[in-house]
């Protein structure tokens, strides 16, 4: 392609709206543009990236046997209320009305659609194993769209779902799909690993993500350096560190005047935040909860909704609070508390002699007991890990650090084959539910965080593998008779060599503006041609991700060429 030609619209300055380094890139170098908040055009340049994150995924689903097909967008609400998730999904699942006034939801995600077709098509064991995938736009109304196609509303992904006899098999199919997974990232030049996950809206039996590590990623993770245990912060599992074991002595009340948060009381009272009891309200659809936890923990909101059973879990407001523990804002405590459901974090059960609200303005209890002093509360594990608590696996320090989930693999059991009543007659000739999984990729994030992985100060640095181009080509002396010819005919023989190159063939573009363009836009290697290299009897030619510039005899470039293609897909192998 001809720059000359090409709709390539690059920008100098950074975009004010794009606040991470992949967002403000793919508006830099001419990828994307917003129409609407959440909602991008892919241009050009992303759209072959596009595409060859859906060829390698294509291919590695095939060689896993699973088959493509395409399902609609709009989906009849019919679906969606046999499984619950037309509540369930609450205002992330975009709803539409016909001219008959019949509701249909963009789909956010398809168990629904594809149970309801192998449904219908299912009958005997013997059409068994099935796997089916499509590539196709989603739609999630997120409450905050962000950063560009990492967080957006319409966005495209990979969505896979397996049909099997029975657990055993569904299983076997689960680890297929995981070692494909960690192949297309590979393939797509991404360090990423699977952590275990929490199953969310979709449901299931068990669950991993596919996290590339990055600063900017919104998920948290907990890993451990010494064992392979990883997972997402929502689901993660410690040994605590400090177990509390005090003075046991009558509770005393003690003045803490207008003292009301963690760390006011524990300057003021001069103990550390592990002595102090938490104690938080919180709405759900059913009745509001209270959690009593340690004052240097967080409560982990997945754990406890999964604990909960509920779908909706929101912090009470001040007011809500106050009506519904009959204490002031800021002073609540677990002694005195009445007619609510307490839930309290297990490693709370060790300790002894605590802190809490005193359930009046400006007073705190002290040398609390637990079930001595208020009732024992229902345990549960509902905290956040914390960086350098014991891992499960191997008892050494974990790390907590931020990752972006480019895919998601469920083992979803019958979570939807029971409600649709998908079955087929087994080999007995019994009728028996088919056991599923699922399995997601979000190409356009799979996209973006792989530049947020490969960039520099400069620009992107494409992997090879789904880099728009492979080859940047400068004409740097477009007035130069000799440098025009040698470009024109190094660009003619990569396209008869199905090298892909982007020519800068540009007349009016200067130098300085050509590197700078190429630098953003960040093929893996350029090849510069000017009035001197002409001359010299040379070409230079850059690899993106190294500060070196080579020259090559003209005689010996595209041997060369190919040696430092076959370099950069080197990187990508699997
Ligand atoms: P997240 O936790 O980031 O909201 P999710 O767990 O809800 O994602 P899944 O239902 O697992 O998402 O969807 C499969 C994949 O689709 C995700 O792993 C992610 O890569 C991608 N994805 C999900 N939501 C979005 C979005 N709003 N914009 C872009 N990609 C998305
Ligand atoms: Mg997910």
């Amino acid at each position: 392609m001809r720059v000359s030609k090409s709709f390539i619209p690059t920008l100098k300055e950074i975009p004010q709206e794009a606040e991470i380094p992949s967002h403000q890139l793919m508006l830099r170098a001419g990828l994307m543009r917003k129409v609407a908040s959440g909602i991008y055009e892919y241009l050009p340049l992303a759209h072959r990236s596009l595409i060859k994150i859906m060829n390698i995924i294509r291919q590695e689903m095939e060689m896993v046997g699973a088959q493509e097909v395409l399902l609609p967008i709009l989906t009849p609400a019919e679906l969606w209320l046999k499984t619950g998730r037309w509540q369930k999904y609450g205002k992330e699942l975009m709803r539409v009305q016909d001219r008959h006034s019949r509701d249909f939801a963009l789909g956010p995600t398809h168990e629904e659609v594809i149970t309801d077709l192998v449904q219908s098509e299912l009958k005997s064991y013997k059409q068994l194993p099935l796997n089916l995938f499509q590539i196709a736009t989603k739609f999630r109304d997120e409450v905050r769209p962000r950063f560009g196609v990492m967080r957006s509303r319409e966005f495209i992904m990979k969505d896979g779902y397996s049909f099997d006899v029975d657990e055993i098999e569904a299983e076997k199919t689960y680890w297929k799909m995981v070692e494909a997974y960690k192949r297309i990232f590979k393939r797509c030049g991404l360090f990423c690993s699977p952590v275990e996950a929490d199953s969310g809206l979709i449901g299931g039996n068990f669950s991993h993500e596919f996290m590339v590590m990055a600063e900017t990623g919104e998920a948290a993770v907990a890993f451990c350096k010494s064992c392979d245990y990883s997972a997402n912060l929502e689901t993660a599992k410690s040994i605590p560190t400090v177990s509390l074991i005090n003075e046991i002595r009558p509770a005393c009340k003690v003045p803490t005047p207008n003292y009301k948060s963690v760390s006011e009381v524990s300057n003021f009272l001069k103990v550390s935040a592990n002595q102090i009891i938490k104690t938080l309200i919180y709405v759900t659809e059913g009745d509001p909860i209270a959690v009593i936890i340690r004052g240097d923990h967080e409560v982990n909101e997945t754990k406890l909704q999964n604990y909960l059973k509920v779908f909706e879990l929101k912090l009470a407001s001040h007011e809500e609070v106050e009506k519904i523990t009959h204490m002031p804002m800021g002073f609540v405590g677990p002694v005195g508390l009445k007619d609510i459901r307490i839930i309290g974090d297990l490693v709370l059960k060790e300790g002894h002699g605590y802190i809490a609200g005193g359930a009046e303005p400006d007073v705190h209890w002290t040398y609390l007991e637990i079930g001595r002093d208020f009732p024992t509360p229902e345990w549960a594990d509902i905290r956040n890990v914390v960086t350098g608590e014991a891992c499960v696996g191997c008892s050494q320090p974990l790390n907590v650090g931020r990752g972006i989930e480019v895919g998601q693999t469920f083992k979803l059991g019958k979570r939807y084959s029971t409600p649709m009543h998908c079955v087929f007659l087994s080999k007995s000739g019994v009728e028996e539910e088919v056991t599923m999984g699922c399995y997601g990729i979000g190409v356009s994030r799979t996209l973006a965080a792989a530049i947020e992985q490969h960039y520099d100060e400069f620009g992107i640095c494409w992997p090879i593998a789904i880099a728009p181009y492979q080859i940047h080509l400068l004409l740097l002396s477009p007035n130069d008779a000799e440098a025009v010819r040698l470009a024109e005919m190094i660009y003619d023989q990569c396209v008869e060599k199905k090298i892909e190159v982007l020519y800068d063939d540009r007349l009016e573009a200067s130098v300085g503006f050509k590197f700078k363009d190429a630098d953003l836009i960040g093929l893996p290697i350029s090849v510069r041609i000017g009035s001197k290299s002409v001359k010299e009897g040379i070409v230079e030619i850059k690899i993106r991700r190294n500060p070196q510039v080579m020259k090559v005899p003209i005689a010996q470039f595209f041997e060369n060429l190919i040696d430092l293609l076959q370099e950069e897909w080197k990187r990508c192998e699997p």
